[in-house]
């Protein structure tokens, strides 16, 4: 599926929703979360819609790879990397998704329990 001016994150990457940007280049936005969960938590989202994991093909390969070098890159550029964060993918409804445009939350600042609730 291409951009949707449906989805949530979609607008978000057009700029006809407004978001709290802390990163953006050809491929990858990361904003701040609207409802944190920890002392950092950012969304990180490609430009291009993908709805979820469960959609993701090949093709993606190279959008996701970047995604996941960058929230390392801002994780280590808002000093979270060294105590340690979580990169979360929520997919489907038991998993609590609720925005269907894929999403890494980066959240840091805390400790973390394990297992996930
Ligand atoms: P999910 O539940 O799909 O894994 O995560 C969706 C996230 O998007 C939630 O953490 C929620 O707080 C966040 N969110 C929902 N609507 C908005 C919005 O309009 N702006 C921002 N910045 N975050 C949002
Ligand atoms: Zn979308």
């Amino acid at each position: 599926m291409q951009n949707d001016d449906r989805c949530l994150f979609c607008r978000v990457v057009a700029g006809t929703i407004p978001a709290k940007k802390l990163f953006e280049d050809d491929d990858v936005i990361a904003f701040e979360d609207i409802n944190p969960q920890a002392p950092t938590h950012l969304l990180v989202i490609p430009r291009r819609h993908i709805a979820s994991l469960d959609a993701l093909l090949p093709e993606h390969s190279e959008t996701i790879g970047r995604l996941l070098i960058r929230a390392s890159e801002i994780a280590r550029s808002r000093h979270i990397a060294s105590d340690g964060y979580r990169l979360v993918f929520n997919n489907g409804q038991s998993a609590g998704q609720t925005v269907f445009h894929i999403h890494a939350h980066l959240l840091g600042g805390r400790d973390f329990s394990w297992p996930p609730g």
